[in-house]
């Protein structure tokens, strides 16, 4: 059971626990296809783009940019007050992942802005999330 102040966690299965326990240990990791060296997210039991079922994890460097993003004004979990941004995250590496983009103010994020990993503890699970690489924006 979760109350008010428990906010909405990841419940992990055979196939995203080692993505977790990666995150745990502070490494971004992906999945590689051992047939075509597709890299993709989230885990799952094949290749989505051979359908191989041979795969192996892959550690990435947390590098990315705001493919897309929602500002959120509305307040849907009291564990997750408003304003928030929830953003589709697209690696350097090529893989997409949705998360949040923190440590700027909502109206600052940009599509395209560059951002990188920031692992945060939240309930016993470590969430990987995305901050701006720099300070100033801008291109680079
Ligand atoms: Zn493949």
């Amino acid at each position: 059971m979760s109350d008010d102040t428990t906010p909405p966690l990841p419940n992990p299965d055979v196939l995203t626990q080692p993505f977790w326990e990666a995150c745990r240990e502070r490494r971004l990791q992906v999945s590689a296809c051992e047939e075509c060296n597709h890299l993709f997210l989230p885990p799952g039991p094949c290749c989505p783009r051979c359908w191989s079922t041979r795969q192996t994890p892959r550690v990435v460097s947390g590098e990315g940019r705001v493919y897309s993003f929602a500002l959120y004004r509305r307040t849907y979990h009291p564990a997750i007050p408003e304003p928030y941004v929830v953003a589709l995250i697209e690696l350097d590496e090529g893989p997409r992942l949705i998360s949040n983009v923190v440590g700027c103010a909502p109206e600052e994020v940009r599509v395209d802005m560059r951002v990188r990993v920031r692992f945060e503890d939240v309930d016993g699970f470590t969430l990987p999330r995305f901050e701006p690489l720099t300070m100033t924006g801008g291109a680079s």
